[in-house]
């Protein structure tokens, strides 16, 4: 039986190291995310797009006219396949420049728009004609995401809630579900450390994995020399969160916490609910961060 989790105290920097801008996903563009982790007091944040650095640069060119101080982590969040299952992996400190890396993530966003055509061909089988052209709207220049697909599929009124796109159409075995071609786990670890970056299992508690399934996850990403795994509580059980805790500790992997924030909401938000537990070493023990801001 895994262990009671306790948040560990004593760390006095506010740090949320997962996060989206609307050059992925999110809905806040790079600057207007920079000014809501300082409304919310954050010290570090890290900047994870999908498959994506684009906000980088303009994130930190903003924080450049910031009186008050906010180290951003340059980051990113690979789509793998394993199994048959989507599994993302972050990548923090990454050379966002490095030209390799920027070769690898256009052919990444290659296979994300042919998965986006072959999934809207799936939906006009289905009697959904013509998302794909509103989706690129939505998306405009930005990586086309199922989130994208599944907003034309809400605004047009087929289903009533985000969540109900992805029952309906887009998740894994629905009608519309198309596995892409994503990039092995070892080849996303290896792509991170090649930019001179560290990876990190994204949100290892989200994925439809039983806990022999999950151990073995977090132990190929362990084998294939990943550096650290999400803790973040967020709204995972007590117990599911705390066997997480157990794994990491088991394969003597760093922790990293992150609150996956894609945009203002009741669910989840930046810099919320955040802490580590005791007895694990966060993913920045070793970083170059500020001293705690006064
Ligand atoms: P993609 O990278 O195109 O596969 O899109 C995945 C994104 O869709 C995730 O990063 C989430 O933001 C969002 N997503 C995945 N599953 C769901 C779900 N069940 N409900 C709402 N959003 C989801
Ligand atoms: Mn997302
Ligand atoms: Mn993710
Ligand atoms: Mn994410």
């Amino acid at each position: 039986m895994p262990a009671a989790v306790k948040p560990l105290s004593g760390h006095s920097l506010k740090i949320d190291l997962h996060s989206h801008t609307l050059c992925s996903d999110g809905r806040l563009s790079p600057e207007e995310l920079v000014t809501r982790a300082h409304s919310v007091q954050l010290d570090v944040l890290a900047i994870t797009d999908h498959d994506c650095i684009d906000a980088i640069a303009p994130a930190l060119r903003f924080q450049q006219g910031q009186s008050r101080a906010l180290h951003i982590v340059p980051g990113v969040e690979l789509s793998c396949r394993w199994h048959g299952f989507d599994i993302h992996i972050l990548g923090l400190n990454i050379d966002y420049c490095c030209p390799q890396f920027l070769a690898r993530l256009a052919e990444q966003a290659r296979v994300r728009a042919q998965r986006a055509e072959r999934i809207c061909q799936k939906l006009s089988k289905a009697g959904v004609d013509n998302v794909f052209a509103d989706a690129e709207r939505l998306a405009g220049k930005s990586q086309l995401t199922r989130t994208h697909i599944a907003r034309v599929l809400l605004e047009r009124g087929l289903v009533s809630h985000m969540q109900g796109a992805f029952d309906k159409y887009l998740g894994k075995g629905k009608r519309a579900f198309v596995s892409p071609e994503w990039i092995s786990i070892e080849q996303a670890v290896s792509w991170i450390q090649q930019a001179g970056g560290q990876a990190v299992l994204a949100h290892p508690g989200h994925y439809d994995l039983s806990a022999k399934w999950l151990r073995r996850l977090v132990d190929e990403f362990t084998v294939a020399g990943g550096e650290a795994m999400e803790l973040t509580q967020g709204q995972l059980a007590s117990q599911k969160y705390a066997l997480l805790v157990e794994i990491c500790q088991q394969q003597g992997l760093l922790a990293s916490t992150g609150s996956d924030f894609h945009h203002p909401g009741r669910w989840r938000e930046l810099g919320r609910q955040l802490h580590l537990p005791e007895g694990i070493t966060p993913i920045w023990h070793n970083w170059q961060l500020p001293s705690v801001a006064a």
